[in-house]
């Protein structure tokens, strides 16, 4: 038996169950898998970030390009899911994202046990630098179970980002990701 296995079959005997009931037979072997899935992020290698030359075939594109998507995450200090809606803009300079790699990059780093603030961050830095943008910024907005079926036992959403370049410095270029995205919010 794996260990996650065996110590998911211990926390069933702890928490009042009978690990050898029928129905909770082949749990810890699911569990032990579906951990092997859900924080994928810490075996798997960083994906590859695909980036284009901007002004390929005389096309130089230098206004906003906005993308979002929805993701899911675990806290660091339960271990219960939160999930959301990431709402990511940048502004590009000399190099174009390729898109699908925002998804990518979101996903790696979700697949870990995170805080919001820093999952804000752990994006942005890679895609910063992939890129070297004239801006970037992100937005992720979640529910916590942890705070939604424990605790508190409030519904709410938390709501954190990441501004960097014109998107910090500039008010207008701010306000502009913030219309945009605004309607989703
Ligand atoms: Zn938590």
């Amino acid at each position: 038996m794996d260990k996650v296995e065996s110590l998911v079959k211990e926390i069933l005997a702890i928490i009042g169950e009978n690990p050898d009931r029928e129905g909770l037979q082949d749990t810890p072997k699911r569990v032990a898998k579906m951990y092997k899935e859900l924080f994928r992020g810490y075996s798997a290698d960083k994906p590859n970030i695909t980036t284009f030359r901007n002004g390929t075939d005389g096309l130089t594109y230098n206004q906003m390009v906005l993308d979002e998507g929805d993701f899911y995450s675990h806290c660091e200090h339960h271990m219960v899911p939160f999930f959301g809606r990431y709402y990511f803009a940048y502004i590009p300079d000399k190099i174009i994202l390729g898109l699908s790699k925002v998804a990518r990059i979101v996903d790696f780093h979700s697949a870990k046990l995170q805080i919001q603030e820093r999952l804000v961050k752990d994006i942005v830095e890679d895609l910063e630098k992939a890129c070297k943008p004239k801006g970037i910024a992100l937005v992720i907005k979640a529910q916590h179970l942890c705070k939604t079926m424990r605790g508190a036992k409030k519904k709410g959403y938390m709501t954190t980002s990441e501004l960097r370049g014109d998107f910090l410095n500039n008010r207008d270029t701010r306000q502009e990701f913030f219309n945009l995205i605004s309607n989703s919010l």
